[in-house]
C-alpha cells in the first residue's frame, strides 16, 4: 500500500513548502524508500505555460513535456527523480476533466457538483502517481489555507485518509512563527489561527514544520504542540538557512523523517546521510569568486530564472567556486557598454525568454562576448539571439532576425520550423519536452557531454533556420548537435572563443546539486580563467 503525505501551508505563502516537501523526500529516499512527488494549484489557469513568469516565476517542463510549476523543480532536484506532467494539477486542469466528462455525459444525468464530482477528479490526481513502484507519494497543495480556491483540495485531501486508512496518510503543515520587533518575541498565534482554520476543514495536523528566521526554543516549540494539539516531537522547527541544500540535514535532525514515519507505521533501514553530507560539505567549500552576468528580461524576479540559476551553483560547488550573478536587464546592455561594465563579468549566460523586448539588448551582449572573448552560454531564446548576432555582424546579414520579432525580415535566420502559423490555443502548442540529439565529435558540447547522443528539455516554438547553416558555417559557425532527422539545430557554437555555446534546449531543467549539467559546468569552467585574473588584478 503507498503511503501519501500531504503538505499544506499556512499564514503566510512562499514559506519554502516547495522546498520542505522536497527536503523531506530526499531524506525519505535516504532511508531506501521510493518517492515520488506531487503538486496541486489552486489557480484556474490549465496550468502555468501561458502565464507571466512575473505572476508566476519560472515554469518548470517535464520530460514528457508537461509545462509545470516551478516547486517541481525543487521535487526534482531534491530526490533526485525525472517527474512527469502528472505530478502537477491546477483547478483549471481539474474542471477541464470533468467538464470534458460532462459533456461526454459520464454522469448521466446527474448534477455535476464541486462534492464529490471535483473533490473525486483530485483524488484520482492523487492516486494515478501512486503506482506500484512507489512507496510513498508527497502531495504538496498550493495556497495558503484560508484561501477561497484551495476548499476543494482540503476536502479532498481529508477524504484521502478516510479512503486511503488512518495509518496511510500524515498530514504536515508548514506555518510560519514571525519575530516581532518591538515585543523582541517569535509569536505562535498565527500558528495557532492557521491550525484552526485547517481543523474547521476537518484536518488535524500530524505534524506542524515552523518557519522561522530564528531557531524556535523548546518553550515555544513546547506551546505550539499543546494549543495545537501535536506531538512535541512533532513540532518542527525549519529555521532559515543559508543554503537551500543544508535544509534536509536540518530538518533530519529536528526528527520530521522519523516523526512521519511514525505517524505511517512504516520501519525503515537506518538513513544514510552521507552522500549528502558529502554535497553540503562541498557547498560551504565552494568559496572562490565567480561573477555570472545574467542578460534577462525578468531580472526584478530571480524565480523567473530559479532553475538557471541553480544549475549555476551546482557547477560553482562542483568547481569548488561561488556564483555571485550579476543581474542585468536585457534593455540596459547597450548603456552598460558603453560603460564597460560588461569588462567586469567572467562569464554570462542569456537565458529563454519570449517577446520582443530586450532583445536586441541580448543580441549586443552575444556580440561583446564573442568579441571579447568572454564565455557565453545561450539558453533557447539564448541561442536565438547568438545566432542573430553571428549572422549580421560576422556574415554581414545586417537585417537577420528571428520571425518571432520580425515577421517580414529578409533573413529569418530564426524561424518556425513547424506550422504553427494557424493555431490560435496559446497553451502546449510549443515543442515541448525531451528531444535526442546527436553531437559533432571534437566539439565543445560533445566534449562537455561526453557521449554522441543526447536528450534535452524543450519549450519554445522558433528554431534556426537550416537555410542559413551552410552559410553561417562557412564563417567559422559550428553547428555542434543536430535533431537525429537532421533536420533541426539543436546545439552552435565557435570553434576560436573560449566558450560561446547555445542550445535551443532548456538544459538547466536536468542540472542537479551532485551532477551539474555539463554545459554550465564548463561554462563555470571557462568563467573561472577570467575569474582568476579578475581577483589577481584585483590584489594588486
Ligand atoms: N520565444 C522563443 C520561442 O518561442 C524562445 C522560447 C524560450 O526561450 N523558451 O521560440
Amino acid at each position: 500500500m503507498t503511503k501519501h503525505i500531504f503538505v499544506t501551508g499556512g499564514v503566510v505563502s512562499s514559506l519554502g513548502k516547495g522546498l520542505t516537501a522536497s527536503s523531506l523526500g530526499r531524506l525519505l529516499k535516504m532511508r531506501g524508500l521510493r518517492v515520488t512527488m506531487q503538486k496541486l494549484d489552486p489557480y484556474i489557469n490549465v496550468d502555468p505555460g501561458t502565464m507571466n513568469p512575473y505572476e508566476h516565476g519560472e515554469v518548470f517542463v517535464t520530460d514528457d513535456g508537461g509545462e509545470t510549476d516551478l516547486d517541481l523543480g525543487h521535487y526534482e532536484r531534491f530526490i533526485d527523480e525525472n517527474l512527469s506532467q502528472s505530478s502537477n494539477a491546477t483547478t483549471g486542469s481539474i474542471y477541464q476533466s470533468v467538464l470534458a466528462a460532462e459533456r461526454r455525459g459520464d454522469y448521466l444525468g446527474k448534477t455535476v457538483q464541486v462534492i464529490p464530482h471535483i473533490t473525486d477528479e483530485i483524488k484520482r490526481r492523487i492516486k494515478r502517481i501512486s503506482t506500484d513502484d512507489v512507496d510513498v507519494v508527497i502531495t504538496e497543495v498550493g495556497g495558503t489555507v484560508g484561501d477561497i480556491e484551495i476548499l476543494p483540495f482540503l476536502e479532498s485531501i481529508r477524504q484521502f485518509r478516510k479512503d486511503a486508512g488512518r495509518d496511510n496518510v500524515c498530514y504536515i503543515h508548514v506555518t510560519l512563527v514571525p519575530f516581532i520587533g518591538p515585543a523582541g518575541e517569535q509569536k505562535t498565534k498565527p500558528t495557532q489561527h492557521s491550525v484552526t482554520e485547517l481543523r474547521s476543514r476537518g484536518i488535524q495536523p500530524d505534524v506542524i514544520v515552523c518557519r522561522s528566521e530564528a531557531p524556535l526554543s523548546v518553550e515555544l516549540k513546547r506551546k505550539i504542540s499543546n494549543l495545537c494539539d501535536v506531538d512535541d516531537r512533532a513540532v518542527v522547527n525549519a529555521a532559515d538557512v543559508g543554503n537551500i541544500y543544508e535544509l534536509p540535514l536540518i530538518l533530519h535532525d529536528e526528527g520530521l523523517d522519523e516523526v512521519v514515519l511514525d505517524v505511517l507505521g512504516m520501519e525503515t533501514p537506518d538513513i544514510q546521510t552521507s552522500a549528502w553530507d558529502a554535497l553540503v560539505s562541498k557547498v560551504e567549500a565552494a568559496t572562490e569568486p565567480v561573477r555570472i552576468g545574467l542578460i534577462g528580461k525578468y531580472v526584478q524576479l530571480p524565480d523567473a530564472y530559479l532553475s538557471v540559476v541553480e544549475s549555476l551553483k551546482h557547477a560553482g560547488f562542483h568547481h569548488g567556486a561561488r556564483v555571485e550573478i550579476d543581474w542585468i536587464q536585457a534593455e540596459d546592455v547597450v548603456g552598460l557598454l558603453a560603460e564597460d561594465r560588461l569588462a567586469e563579468l567572467d562569464g554570462l549566460v542569456i537565458p529563454g525568454g519570449f517577446g520582443a523586448r530586450g532583445f536586441e539588448g541580448k543580441i549586443e551582449a552575444a556580440r561583446y562576448a564573442r568579441e571579447s572573448g568572454l564565455p557565453c552560454l545561450g539558453l533557447c531564446l539564448g541561442l536565438h539571439a547568438m545566432t542573430v548576432e553571428f549572422a549580421r555582424n560576422v556574415v554581414g546579414l545586417t537585417e537577420a532576425n528571428s520571425t518571432e520579432f520580425d515577421p517580414t525580415t529578409r533573413h529569418p535566420v530564426i524561424d518556425l520550423m513547424h506550422d504553427q502559423r494557424e493555431v490560435t490555443d496559446k497553451g502546449g502548442t510549443m515543442r515541448l519536452g525531451a528531444y535526442y540529439a546527436v553531437l559533432s565529435p571534437d566539439t565543445k558540447v560533445a566534449e562537455a557531454y561526453g557521449e554522441p547522443v543526447v536528450s534535452e528539455r524543450h519549450r519554445h516554438r522558433f528554431e534556426f533556420n537550416p537555410n542559413y547553416k551552410s552559410r553561417l558555417e562557412e564563417h567559422g559557425f559550428v553547428c555542434s548537435g543536430i535533431s537525429p532527422d537532421r533536420r533541426l539545430v539543436e546545439f552552435i557554437e565557435l570553434a576560436d572563443h573560449p566558450f560561446w555555446v547555445a542550445t535551443q534546449a532548456h538544459p538547466e531543467f536536468k542540472s542537479r546539486p551532485d551532477r551539474p549539467h555539463p554545459l554550465f559546468r564548463d561554462l563555470i569552467a571557462a568563467a573561472l580563467v577570467n575569474a582568476r585574473s579578475h581577483n589577481a588584478n584585483a590584489r594588486v
